[in-house]
């Protein structure tokens, strides 16, 4: 699965979401799907639980905090 990374223009969010071709992408903010499309990031592919933790753990860092659910924040935070 890639991972892109959007910007959503009615929250001024940036976030980063694994998509599948089923996938219908939406701010996880404001549930928009009127993204821009960044980058994307040549990401290898996600199969290695490593490599998720260390996106998480930047996203984490990089204040991305959407990117986790609640129980997961506590976690992080
Ligand atoms: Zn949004």
């Amino acid at each position: 699965m890639p991972i892109y990374a959007y910007h959503c223009p009615h929250c001024d969010d940036d976030f980063e979401l694994l998509v599948r071709s089923t996938t219908v992408v939406a701010c996880p903010q404001c549930g928009g799907t009127e993204l821009s499309k960044l980058v994307s990031l040549t990401a290898p592919q996600m199969k290695s639980p490593g490599i998720i933790k260390r996106a998480r753990a930047r996203a984490a860092r990089e204040g991305h905090l959407s990117n986790f659910s609640a129980a997961e924040r506590g976690k992080v935070g």
